[in-house]
């Protein structure tokens, strides 16, 4: 039988409304399972660019999820209490498709989900990136870093997509007082990643499964550090709950592989046999990329504990099943 604290917290919960734009995509969905889970309701506002309905199918009958199809980039008036913005394509294969788009989504979108947060008087997430540190010069990463970033290569439209995104939450928190929480993200994995969106652990397992190639690009000896979504979910849920503004990284810096291991880890996981190509690296693509995760382990009480083989065991299984 439930406490009546038990129940306070229950019906609490049910007056605080989640807004979750880009809920249809890899994170934004494992996000609102977990939302989902704490019996929490949630309002997932997608344009369905990149994600889909079906990684939301666990809920799809339920009351406490809603489902607008909005581009986030026109304003939108909605009651909401916590906005976690995670709209914006992540992919470079995406992103680079309609750069216009995603510096519009960047900038506009942000812009009104925070007019929205200072109509509402709610919390707001911005789901930012290790891409505003661009092609690092130091390694790893702290958020004291200010980054290097070419303002008119072909990624730019992302990475300073999203510094203008973290440089306008902070005026709104500035100008109108608005809380905000910045969480720049690292290399994330795991179910629910679109095996087309072209990342490189998306690319290696379908590769792997279907008896293709995996496709290195450039010598493979480029690093990168690879965070479980369950991991990363969990400190966005801390991050938002906190009094910490950030920016914050969430990232796992005990797990860094040069792609030319990790397409050896998958491989030897799925197919040994799979054959391994080198194509040319893409302009810009960063040497290396790891994050200090201190600030998170500090103030939120943070620290990822996937392994990638767990990781990858249970990534492996979602596609299998797919
Ligand atoms: P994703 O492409 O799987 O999800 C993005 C979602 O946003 C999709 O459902 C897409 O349809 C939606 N979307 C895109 N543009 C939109 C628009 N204009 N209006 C409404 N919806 C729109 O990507 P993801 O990996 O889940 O990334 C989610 C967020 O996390 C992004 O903001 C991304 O920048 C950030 N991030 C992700 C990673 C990572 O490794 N996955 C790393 C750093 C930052
Ligand atoms: N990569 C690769 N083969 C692929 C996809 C990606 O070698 O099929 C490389 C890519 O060039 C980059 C790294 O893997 O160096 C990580 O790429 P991803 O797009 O996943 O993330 P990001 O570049 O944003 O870190």
């Amino acid at each position: 039988m439930r406490s009546a604290i038990d129940l306070t917290e229950v019906i609490l919960r049910r007056f605080v409304i989640n807004l979750v734009t880009g809920g249809a995509g890899f994170i934004g969905s494992n996000l609102i399972n977990k939302l989902m889970e704490a019996g929490e309701d949630v309002l997932c506002l997608d344009d369905f660019s990149t994600g889909d309905r079906s990684n939301l199918q666990k809920w799809l009958k339920s009351s406490r999820l809603k489902i607008i199809e909005h581009d986030v980039s026109n304003p939108i008036e909605l009651q909401v209490h916590k906005i976690w913005h995670l709209a914006c394509p992540a992919s470079i294969v995406y992103y680079q498709k309609d750069p216009i788009k995603t510096s519009r989504t960047c900038f506009l979108g942000t812009n009104n989900m925070l007019d929205l947060a200072k109509k509402c008087n709610s919390k707001f997430l911005l789901a930012s990136t290790s891409e505003v540190y661009g092609d690092p010069e130091c390694h790893p990463q702290a958020e004291s870093y200010n980054g290097s970033i070419n303002p008119i290569g072909l990624r730019s439209c992302y990475g300073e997509g999203k510094r203008i995104a973290e440089s306008l939450s902070f005026d709104y928190f500035r100008v109108h007082n608005i809380p905000i929480r910045i969480a720049r993200i690292f290399n994330t994995y795991g179910p629910h990643m679109s095996p087309y969106d072209g990342r490189v652990i998306s690319n290696f397992i379908y590769q792997s499964l279907n008896n293709k190639p995996i496709t290195i690009y450039g010598d493979g000896t480029q690093m990168r550090s690879f965070c479980y979504v369950d991991d990363l979910v969990d400190g966005l849920v801390q991050l938002m709950n906190s009094e910490h503004t950030g920016p914050i990284n969430l990232g796992n810096p005990t797990e860094e592989y040069s792609i030319l291991e990790l397409a050896k880890i998958i491989s030897k996981k799925i197919n040994p046999k799979t054959k391994i190509v080198k194509l040319s690296l893409p302009k810009g693509d960063p040497r290396e990329r790891k994050p200090l995760i201190d600030l998170a382990s500090s103030l939120l009480d943070w620290n990822p504990s996937t392994t990638i083989h767990q990781g990858l065991e249970k990534t492996i299984q979602f596609y299998k099943n797919l």
